[in-house]
């Protein structure tokens, strides 16, 4: 695991040390497979099973109550992407950009797109502190552009 994701994982510790959250080695292997497993976005069973793998004894309440706490505060978020069941994001720099193909249904992902222009104007028109999400923007890519 590179310095960065090690680093990402310390600042989630952090941030439920703050909200005065008990910051378990279970909880953190559930963080563990969140952050390495950018693109896939992980369907809570999923992470489920890769964290047994490791903690053969947690329970699945563990991981999802995991799941829900984290949402919570903002660090990661769900996604449906053309699936009954949604998968988690981890919010590395706070957002995240999903460009998906209604024809093809095939997702880009833009992690470094700047959308700090976005957040301030969406902050003035809502009065909200914004923190952050998921974008998901729906066109047409350059291969079924061609062929229509
Ligand atoms: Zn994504
Ligand atoms: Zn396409």
């Amino acid at each position: 695991m590179s310095q960065y994701l090690r680093e990402q994982i310390r600042q989630v510790g952090e941030k439920f040390r703050a909200n005065g959250l008990r910051w378990t080695e279970p909880r953190r292997a559930v963080v563990e497979v969140l952050v390495s497993s950018a693109g896939r976005h992980p369907t809570a069973a999923e992470i489920y099973r890769i964290v047994r793998q490791r903690y053969p004894k947690i329970g699945r309440a563990t991981v999802y109550r995991t799941l829900d706490l984290l949402e919570k505060l903002g660090i990661i978020r769900h996604t449906f992407l053309q699936r009954a069941v949604p998968g988690y994001v981890f919010l590395h720099q706070g957002t995240h950009v999903h460009v998906i193909c209604r024809k093809c249904e095939k997702v880009l992902e833009l992690p470094d797109v700047p959308t700090q222009e976005i957040l301030p104007q969406v902050q003035t028109i809502t009065d909200f502190i914004i923190e952050g999400g998921v974008f998901e923007l729906y066109g047409m890519c350059k291969s079924c552009q061609t062929q229509s």
